[in-house]
């Protein structure tokens, strides 16, 4: 939508992003009384960039910048800045956008300009401001001046032009289709933001990384007759085991308690054994084991490893809201443990296969993770570094 403001009328009109060759290339001299084809890829990648959040841009037609049709540039914007925003006359909202665009020509075709080192890319910094207009009827609500009401000096109704018939694909140049692809700009991420990492994979690596130290706790463990446990943390690309303690020492199974973190390290997870020299009397995890999380709420993606042996369980915080509404239904500190513990005992195979009755409890007490927001997994491979959802 462009619109024109004279002082006595404003009339405007619809543009789709595909028509931006209509309005010209010229730039000079400079006539302010209407748009050229690089005020419309301004306008657009502004829309672009509120909307969708992009903020790079391939442009592939280099007649939008002065140049030749064939040349590209890779366009980033900086920043933008606002200002105005007070209610002047006649119930107008007014304000001004800036934007800071970093415009590079390409000097190797096919390479974002940001990746040209040699020789180095050609880049200037453009200013481009657009005024902004909200004007209503001065009551509560849009009931104003937008399509539905009163259009003002334009027309009503206003059905945008069909786009052109394209070829199934054109090269760029003088026989090109007008607003056909390659048009003249897509909105381009050259580093995307990486999808979040899924937890069974973040599971997998964390298991990888601290298996040695996880297999020779559940050993110390089995031999000493007392819990081990030690926190997981990560740095850069690393994982590891740190504050290896045993509930033994003075200070219990601290885990993450006295965690010290040395610079650069996040903790991720922590991991504790239930040991048993017979698997069947190995406890999964526990009703306090899920009531240890409760200080990892917050934390999407905080997961507790624990080790018996044959198998490998994790708790994992999937879903922070659910799981802050989860720990604030249970009231008692030690709810989770008495009924976890009273649970199991009643469960059928409480005498015959402690491990299932326990494990079996622990999913009555959690629940589906879409409910609860703490998720279950269980490894499925002989290495334990596999794990699948069990809720
Ligand atoms: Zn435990």
């Amino acid at each position: 939508m462009q619109f024109r403001i004279t002082p006595n009328n404003t009339s405007w009109q619809g543009i789709c992003n595909w028509q931006y060759s209509e309005l010209g290339y010229d730039s000079l001299p400079p006539d302010t009384t209407r748009w050229n084809a690089r005020e419309a890829f301004f306008t657009f990648a502004s829309l672009d960039r509120a909307v969708f959040g992009y903020e790079e841009f391939e442009v592939t037609d280099g007649q939008i910048f002065f140049r030749n049709q064939t040349d590209t540039f890779d366009v980033t914007i900086e920043s933008a800045s606002y200002n105005g925003n007070n209610r002047g006359q006649h119930n107008a909202d007014g304000w001004q956008t800036c934007y800071e665009f970093v415009v590079c020509r390409r000097v190797v075709q096919g390479t974002p300009a940001r990746n040209n080192t040699q020789p180095a890319p050609e880049c200037q910094e453009i200013s481009w401001c657009e005024p902004s207009w909200e004007i209503d009827d001065g009551s509560e609500g849009d009931n104003g001046w937008w399509p539905g009401g009163d259009q003002g000096g334009g027309g009503s109704n206003y059905i945008p032009p069909p786009p052109p018939q394209c070829p199934p694909t054109q090269n760029r140049g003088l026989n090109a289709v007008p607003g056909c692809p390659p048009r003249g700009w897509n909105p381009g991420n050259y580093n995307p933001p990486q999808p979040p990492e899924p937890i069974d994979s973040i599971l997998a690596k964390s298991a990888r990384a601290v298996n040695n130290a996880l297999d020779s706790i559940f050993q110390l463990s089995l031999s000493s007759g007392h819990e081990w446990g030690f926190a997981i943390v990560k740095r850069n690309d690393s994982i590891y085991a740190v504050n290896i303690r045993t509930d033994n020492d003075s200070n219990e199974v601290i885990r993450r308690r006295f965690l010290y973190l040395q610079p650069g390290e996040t903790a991720i997870g922590d991991a504790h054994t239930h040991s048993d020299p017979d698997s069947t009397g190995r406890s999964s995890p526990s009703g306090n084991d899920i009531e240890g999380l409760r200080g990892f709420k917050n934390q999407k993606n905080y997961f507790r490893f624990i080790e018996i042996g044959h198998i490998r369980y994790a708790l994992v915080v999937e879903n922070p809201d659910s799981a802050q509404v989860f720990f604030s239904d249970i009231t008692g500190k030690y709810d989770l443990h008495q009924s976890h513990y009273n649970l199991a005992s009643s469960d059928s195979a409480a005498y015959s296969n402690w491990r299932l009755a326990t494990e079996r409890t622990l999913l009555q007490l959690i629940g589906s993770s879409s409910s609860s927001g703490i998720a279950v997994y269980k490894s499925n491979n002989s290495a334990k570094t596999s794990f699948v959802k069990v809720n």
